[in-house]
């Protein structure tokens, strides 16, 4: 599936522009994107329009997943901007939790 190694969607965008499919293979995709160079060559070669549209298509593709990765790893994981530490038992519990999900104490809201 997705690898979790963070790219830069414009590196992975001009990448594509210049070669298709190496945007895909910058993000670690190269079965993806030896795919797309195939596809997009052919598209080439058999009508310049669906060529180009492949192109783009791929060159979007190159740049997107850049939200998917980041915006999973951020609301995953527990961090200090919406988590605080039970007093009593020191889990972390939400920051806007009234009790503790792992012992029940009460917790004011902060
Ligand atoms: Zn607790």
């Amino acid at each position: 599936m997705n690898t979790q190694t963070p790219f830069n969607p414009g590196i992975a965008a001009v990448l594509s522009l210049i070669i298709p499919g190496a945007g895909q293979m910058y993000k670690g995709q190269v079965g993806g994107g030896l795919l797309w160079l195939i596809c997009v060559v052919i598209g080439y070669l058999v009508f310049l329009v669906p060529g180009l549209l492949l192109h783009l298509i791929c060159i979007f593709n190159a740049a997107s997943g850049a939200k998917n990765t980041t915006g999973t790893a951020e609301s995953s994981a527990p961090n200090p901007k919406t988590h605080v530490r039970c007093p009593d038992c020191r889990e972390l519990v939400l920051k806007d939790a009234r009790k503790c999900k792992h012992c029940g104490t009460e917790l004011t809201p902060q």
